[in-house]
């Protein structure tokens, strides 16, 4: 099966840098200027240290924009707050198989509420820890950073999990997204294409881009167009 292709790369324009006090224009402006999805990172402040939002800010999302939005739960054991997250109109919701000591359930739960389950691991989880669950779900997210906070520098070693988890695709093990998230710039978005990311969630080079967030999702495009 092929993946919901729709671009040949997605551009998750993450909601964690822009200017909470008019969210929602932000929003607007990066679906004009060519976003694909919106990507909102939800923290517990205990799996991570910070503390974001929740299925209220994520509802509120909803009815700013049309775009799929692709929540990322940095939450530890986050059954419970599932129905929450469906009903507040997410569309894609990406657990950690860190936080999740039973995945495979917490993966049907998500299918079961009708949304797109997605699988993350942090920078020191191994491709192995999800080999079991590739098949289960619809976007698979390599931490490029220690979840938590946005403006972290991209850690190189990650992307031989990225040509790991993409060679799976290739083999018909998955049909997800391979979604890279954490310091992803000009420059990094081109390394992550290159090594098989064909998604990509991006905060700091799109909402406080120093020319405009039309800019930052261009200086993207720009730079896959030359991957
Ligand atoms: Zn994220």
């Amino acid at each position: 099966m092929i993946a919901q292709v729709t671009a040949e790369y997605i551009l998750a324009a993450s909601i964690l840098s822009a200017d909470f006090l008019c969210l929602g224009d932000s929003i607007r402006e990066a679906e004009e200027a060519g976003a694909d999805w919106i990507h909102i990172d939800v923290m517990d402040g205990h799996f991570v240290p910070n503390l974001s939002l929740g299925p209220a800010v994520v509802e509120a999302c909803r009815r700013a924009t049309r775009l799929p939005l692709d929540v990322h739960l940095m939450v530890d054991r986050p059954d419970h707050l599932l129905e929450a997250f469906a009903r507040s109109g997410s569309t894609y919701l990406t657990v950690h198989v860190e936080a999740c000591p039973d995945i495979h359930r917490t993966l049907g739960t998500i299918r079961a509420l009708g949304l797109k389950p997605g699988i993350a691991l942090n920078p020191g989880t191994p491709a192995s820890a999800i080999f079991q669950t590739a098949g289960e779900v619809d976007l698979i997210r390599v931490m490029a950073v220690n979840s938590g906070f946005a403006g972290q520098d991209f850690i190189p070693s990650v992307l031989e999990k990225v040509e790991v988890t993409r060679s799976w695709r290739t083999s018909g093990r998955t049909s997800a997204w391979i979604q890279v998230d954490g310091g992803i710039k000009p420059s990094t978005v081109a390394m992550a294409a290159r090594a098989g990311a064909d998604a990509f969630a991006v905060a700091t080079a799109v909402f406080q881009h120093p020319a405009g967030i039309r800019a930052g999702i261009q200086d993207l495009r720009d730079a896959l167009a030359r991957a």
